[in-house]
């Protein structure tokens, strides 16, 4: 399933994407008559209520694709607001240099262990929320990643059960203020930023990313192209990086793990420009959906 949230006044509802156009979750169920309670109607209560919740939603997108055509309860996606997909993470952890050719354009020496950091939930936006840039930083960057929801709860999982605990996979923009990420040896500063995580516009379930280990993804600026390559470059995959964090805490559904970045990046390039007020980054991971934003004085 392709699920995304969108605005409905002060709501943020769950909608799942079809052939037909966007099913309003909870606006179906009442006119199918299925609101006894087991479709979840927000994408909090969808990734935390776990295989069942999932299948009764699959049973209601099922009902709805079959429905006549024009219902009220099928939207037209153009027309509306995108909310991030993942609104709500638990924990944001974050993989540093684990594409081996964006390892060697930073002159860092490939990682043996994976490198993690994280972001707060200040970072979540919206594909298309503009991204404010403040003057506490100048020399801000982009970073197209593989972002990795977790559907359950994994302590000490093995590399060959991780990917069971994944709900679902979305593209990811981990904006970066170099200036401040390299001020001290901690790298959070520079990278919890409000709004520093656009997510979406999609979150994709994980029965329908059958290999997270080979999708394209891209990043263009004001639409110049600037990282292409694919996840067949990481360093740990994602079952390793699963594995590994497990190993030392516990994740739980969630929890939103970005999975580092490719080459391509202004860091990593001879003559740095910088992202200023006015730009406009998309970043997409094939078959996830692209991710626009644009950068505006914050
Ligand atoms: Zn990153």
């Amino acid at each position: 399933m392709i699920l995304l949230t969108f605005r409905d006044g002060d709501d943020l509802k769950l909608g799942v994407k079809t052939s037909r156009g966007v099913v309003d979750v909870a606006a179906a169920q009442a006119a199918l008559g299925m609101d006894d309670g087991s479709v979840p109607e927000s994408m909090d209560a969808l990734i935390a209520g776990g295989d069942s919740a999932r299948t009764a939603l699959a049973d209601l997108v099922a009902r709805a694709e079959a429905a006549p055509a024009a219902e009220d309860w099928i939207r037209d996606e153009p027309t509306l607001t995108l909310g991030p997909a993942v609104p709500n993470p638990g924990k944001i952890i974050c993989v540093g240099l684990n594409y081996r050719k964006h390892a060697e354009e930073t002159g860092a020496a490939i990682p043996e262990t994976p490198v993690l950091f994280s972001k707060f939930n200040n970072t979540v936006a919206a594909a298309h929320e503009d991204v404010p840039l403040t003057d506490a930083a100048t020399q801000y960057d982009y970073e197209v990643e593989l972002a990795v929801v977790m559907g359950k709860a994994a302590r000490n999982v093995s590399r060959a059960d991780a990917l069971g605990t994944v709900f679902g996979y979305a593209t990811a923009n981990d904006l970066s203020a170099r200036d401040l990420q390299t001020r001290t040896s901690q790298w959070i500063l520079g990278k919890t930023m409000d709004k520093f995580m656009p997510i979406g516009p999609y979150l994709v379930t994980a029965d329908d990313v059958p290999d997270p280990q080979t999708l394209p993804l891209r990043t263009w600026l004001n639409g110049e192209p600037r990282q292409d390559s694919n996840t067949d470059d990481m360093i740990f995959s994602v079952a390793e990086i699963i594995a590994y964090i497990s190993r030392h805490f516990s994740l739980a559904p969630g929890d939103v793990i970005i999975t580092g970045t490719p080459e391509g990046v202004i860091l990593g390039m001879a003559e740095k420009t910088w992202m200023v007020p006015g730009d406009a980054v998309e970043v997409e991971v094939e078959g996830l959906g692209k991710l626009t934003n644009r950068m505006v004085a914050g």
